[in-house]
């Protein structure tokens, strides 16, 4: 028996209209023995799936098809339906609290099935309900229980046995751990990881849970407003997510082995009834370009993974390959050559924050500096958005290093203090001659209004050596952000700030780099800081990346050294 599922497209009625797409264009296969996850955001049409699946929606809503060993289901009149139902195709339903009958004792109900459709006696269906019982962890007296003397966890296994009673050919599995405490989630997960074991079943699972589509499933399946966006082998899409919103919402859930602050993806999902044309992500998409608000991308294989995405998924922003740099110095003494950054190669994807770590004088700074075009390197090459940074000239030199900003370690020596507020975050726009001056000032005050600063003409006026250190930092973040730039290089942002002010600067930068989509290289030497915001972190030692992984592996299980050593520095209270 295998499921095929064909360019399914669910249509709900709308003022009197077919007009709300729940399920858009979705394709894919279950073969026995196989399961497959569908994860996304609560309304992307995971139940309605699962619902068109059984055939619960009105016939007249669901086009395309879904054949079962060949056989197709879509316009099956209702009694057919119900001979695919339980025999064939079964559903776990996510609201366990409303599907049990109240009235009736739970053995019945798990009879029930087995006396309708394999036509056995009571007798019979209660001694194959006593077994099932047994199989999915419930003992005898919960089958002469009513439901509501049961507790959700036991609910949720009456349920399996029910949808297992006619032993069917496809099991889905709707949000099957929502509502489960941690305890009851755990042991629901180990039966059902041994029901998918023992084979035969094709089985669906529909879930939000990220870990339980892990647990359960070889391939999975990205739903993103009823569309598929990314499809693949579970372990390698959990491990190296492709398309932009898949990367959005592994990043979004909470997982034991990350420090990191849980990231929202921006924005909200589309109204399914008014989509955005084009590529309904590109509303929240970092790297959104003119095409996807026009043309709608198709699914297709990229390097062995189903993308839906122009540009083929997620994208390398900013590419470092071999930076060198060497420095002349003469403490009084013959002249010396120290290396501060030795074949330094660094990637910094659309969208991700990445921490450079190291202890001062490791060659971070110079590092960022060669990133930004601030330094030439001695070797190796930049490259921004596809193109050489390091060998461009002129105008074009002057337009890419406008889409990275540098926000420098001590704000009170990178900007002039005779400058007032409004011309320190004018100045990069009047350099790059952008705008009119009335535009201009309209991005001054759009700017400090994002830093959460005021634009009063007082406050304006106001030189830099009339402002705290927090609040110049917020200016210095308003001129960095006022070009609009596609990576933010903040060199230890924070080091010249008290705790507190430090952890106001810092929320609001990941704030405005999750608002506005921006990658964020952080240079500091402070892990305890980096490792609540960062996706990636890079160890620097003596010149050298001596250590690179998700933030989440290299604050747990550290492999060099030098960052063993940083771990253990860091600060602890108590
Ligand atoms: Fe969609 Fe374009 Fe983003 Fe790809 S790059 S996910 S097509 S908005």
């Amino acid at each position: 028996m295998t499921l095929t599922v064909q360019d399914l497209r669910v249509t709900f009625p709308l003022d009197g209209k077919m007009g709300l797409r729940a399920v858009d264009g979705v394709s894919f296969d279950l073969a026995p023995g196989t399961s497959l996850g569908i994860v996304g955001e609560t309304g992307a049409g995971k139940t309605t799936i699962a619902r068109a699946l059984l055939g619960l929606h009105p016939p007249e809503c669901v086009q395309g098809s879904i054949r079962l060993d060949g056989r197709e289901l879509v316009g099956l009149s209702e009694e057919a339906w119900r001979a695919i139902r339980w025999r064939r195709i079964a559903l776990v339903p996510q609201s366990v609290g409303t599907a049990l009958n109240p009235v009736y004792r739970v053995g019945d109900q798990i009879a029930e099935p087995m006396r309708h459709h394999l036509g056995l006696s009571l007798a019979e269906a209660w001694g194959r309900s006593l077994e099932l019982a047994r199989r999915v962890g419930l003992e005898p007296r919960h089958l002469r229980a009513y439901p509501h003397q049961l507790s959700g966890g036991e609910k949720q296994r009456a349920l399996l046995a029910m949808a297992l009673s006619c032993a069917p050919d496809v099991l889905i599995l709707d949000e099957p751990t929502s509502g489960q405490d941690m305890l009851s989630r755990a042991r629901l997960l180990d039966l059902l990881d041994a029901l998918r074991r023992e084979g035969g079943m094709g089985l669906l699972v529909i879930s939000h849970d990220l870990a339980a589509v892990a647990r359960l499933t070889e391939q999975v399946a990205v739903l993103y407003a009823g569309q598929l966006v990314e499809v693949g082998p579970t372990a390698e899409v959990f491990q190296d997510p492709r398309h932009p919103y898949t990367w959005g919402l592994l990043h979004a859930y909470p997982d034991m082995a990350t420090a990191r602050d849980l990231r929202g993806i921006r924005g909200t999902p589309p109204d399914p009834a008014n989509p955005p044309p084009g590529c309904r992500f590109h509303p929240r998409c970092t790297q959104a370009i003119d095409r996807c608000r026009r043309e709608e991308p198709p699914l297709r294989e990229v390097g062995g993974r189903w993308i839906a995405c122009h540009l083929g998924g997620l994208q390398t922003l900013l590419r470092a390959e071999g930076l060198r740099k060497t420095f002349s110095v003469n403490g009084g003494g013959p002249e010396e050559q120290v290396e501060a950054v030795r074949e330094a190669t660094l990637e910094i994807r659309e969208g991700e924050v990445v921490a450079l770590v190291g202890e001062t004088g490791s060659g971070k700074t110079t590092l960022g500096q060669m990133l930004v075009g601030l330094l030439p390197p001695d070797g190796g090459r930049v490259l921004l958005e596809g193109r050489d940074l390091t060998a461009a000239k002129g105008k074009e030199r002057r337009a890419m290093m406008s889409r990275i900003q540098l926000i420098p370690q001590d704000p009170f020596d990178a900007v002039s203090p005779r400058l007032t507020v409004a011309e320190i975050v004018r100045e990069p726009l009047d350099i790059q001659a952008i705008g009119t001056p009335e535009e201009r000032e309209a991005k001054v005050r759009q700017a400090l209004r994002t830093v959460g600063l005021p634009t009063s003409p007082g406050f304006l006026a106001r030189r830099a050596h009339e402002l705290s250190g927090g609040q110049l930092q917020r200016v210095v973040l308003a001129r960095a952000l006022v070009l609009e730039p596609k990576l933010l290089v903040a060199d230890e942002p924070v080091s010249m700030l008290d705790p507190s002010e430090q952890a106001r600067v810092i929320n609001l930068l990941k704030e405005i780099q999750t608002e506005r989509g921006l990658a964020l290289l952080l240079i500091s030497h402070d892990l305890a800081l980096v490792r609540k915001i960062a996706d990636r972190i890079l160890v620097m030692h003596r010149g050298q990346i001596v250590e690179e992984g998700p933030g989440s592996r290299v604050v747990t299980r550290p492999e060099h050294e030098h960052t063993r050593m940083l771990l253990e520095v860091a600060p602890r209270l108590g």
